[in-house]
């Protein structure tokens, strides 16, 4: 295996010896746009994939990994959506770190909020949402009215964020 970067080792094995993607899979939340993870999250906003115990990978990297991607050295997998709980592997591409602030610049700031989706919400927001959600509505029409970002809702909805507001 001379030459191969851990990177490809890694979805190499992944793929050989467990089976990840079937458990992987299970944890995603399909749909028209953006496929969301809805597993663990980490603090940086990244969803977070166990493969066997003590061993953690970032859900989308996994993703693309799995799609069959591999990454030259320096490389990372980076979203064209900029949704980081997003893990279709269409809408994930390999760059460095530096095009990945370009991108983001030419983007421009109205992807701030998708990658902080709760920084704007009080927590009188919380609570109609979570009213709302009660009332069984639509996860991407209170996201539309809130301006955030469907899985904001979604973590909101499972009690992943906002936790402390009763
Ligand atoms: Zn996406």
């Amino acid at each position: 295996m001379a030459g191969e970067n851990p990177s490809t080792l890694l979805s190499l094995r992944l793929a050989g010896t467990w089976r990840v993607g079937q458990r992987f899979w299970s944890k995603v939340q399909k749909s028209d746009g953006c496929w969301i993870w809805t597993g663990a999250v980490s603090s940086n906003g990244y969803g977070e994939f166990t493969i066997v115990h003590g061993t953690v990978v970032t859900s989308h990297r996994l993703s693309y990994f799995l799609a069959g991607g591999t990454l030259s050295a320096g490389q990372e997998v980076l979203h064209t959506c900029d949704n980081y709980l997003c893990v279709r592997p269409d809408h994930l591409y390999p760059g460095t770190q530096a095009e990945n602030m370009r991108d983001w610049r030419e983007r421009g700031v109205r992807s701030w909020s998708k990658r902080h989706p709760t920084a704007k919400l009080t927590a009188d927001d919380v609570r109609v949402i979570r009213a709302r959600l009660k009332e069984g509505e639509m996860h991407r029409l209170i996201a539309s009215d809130f301006g955030v970002c469907t899985s904001c809702i979604s973590h909101i909805a499972r009690g992943a964020r906002w936790s402390s507001i009763a």
